[in-house]
């Protein structure tokens, strides 16, 4: 009845003896646990500040005119905005990484889910034109975390969107072989060059820092991709052509 949290069992056989050796780990445990409260601390104590400042340039906007000030009211809030995308992406991860947190899996129907991601992602398609084509067929059925799931693909749809180009297509399918399904987001996009492909789904990675600057993002959202299809006993991958586009594949086991 050894509590495997609280330690760590090695079992030696010397001279038809048996040994076992106990390591208390309950230090490193109790370091992982205050390590993940930090995060998720820090990242609640600094939403509320974030919303009065967000609320407070809406209301000076509101009330200048004058477009020199005005300049510096944007700026100001496009970094404010920068930060509570960040915070939100570490609050998501932070709560991934919490024990407490399990996958709670179901049997629902994946079409709607992207077409309800479609239509809260709509405004960011207006500036390139950008098509949105849902390909799931009527009655495809997936078992998974229906809210882990959803922020998975609305992180790959966002960048298939974000990293368009004008007029560009967008398409998200899913087929199974009965065993797994597997989910796609096809852009036609400016592509991931090879030797980024790997380092993509680590955490704080962007391709090419001038790129992305313009383009905004956190650099979290593909390892948060990452550590929902794992929590789900699944696969999360990329095809890229710098300037054709990528596709990105999320495969998760049907039980
Ligand atoms: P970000 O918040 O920067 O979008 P992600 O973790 O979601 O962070 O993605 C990491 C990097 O991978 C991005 O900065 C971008 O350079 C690249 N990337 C992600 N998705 C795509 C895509 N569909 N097409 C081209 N590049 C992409």
């Amino acid at each position: 009845n050894i509590d495997s949290s609280k330690y760590l069992v090695n079992v030696y056989h010397i001279k038809g003896k048996k040994i076992i050796h106990l390591q208390d780990i309950t230090p490193f445990e109790i370091y992982k646990q205050a390590k993940k409260d930090f995060v998720s601390n820090v990242s609640h104590e600094l939403k509320t500040p974030i919303s009065v400042l967000k609320s407070a340039m809406e209301t000076i906007e509101d009330e200048i005119k004058d477009s020199n000030i005005l300049k510096f009211v944007d700026m100001a809030k496009k970094r404010i905005n920068q930060m509570d995308s960040l915070i939100n992406d570490l609050l998501i991860l932070a709560r991934l990484e919490s024990q407490e947190d399990l996958v709670k899996k179901k049997k629902y129907l994946l079409r709607k889910q992207v077409e309800d991601i479609f239509e809260d992602l709509q405004h960011l398609t207006k500036d390139k034109n950008i098509k949105l084509k849902n390909n799931i067929p009527k009655n495809f059925e997936v078992y998974a975390d229906e809210q882990k799931l959803s922020i998975a693909l609305k992180n790959l749809i966002e960048n298939a969107i974000k990293y368009n180009v004008q007029n560009g297509i967008v398409e998200v399918n899913a087929k199974t072989d009965g065993k797994y399904d597997t989910i796609s987001v096809i852009d036609t996009g400016i592509g991931i060059p090879p030797e980024s492909i790997p380092l993509v789904f680590e955490r704080f990675y962007r391709v090419d820092k001038s790129r992305s600057r313009n383009i905004g993002g956190t650099g979290l959202g593909l390892s948060i991709v990452k550590h929902i299809t794992e929590a789900h006993k699944g696969k999360v991958w990329v095809e890229s052509q710098v300037g054709k586009g990528s596709r990105f594949y999320i495969k998760i086991p049907k039980t």
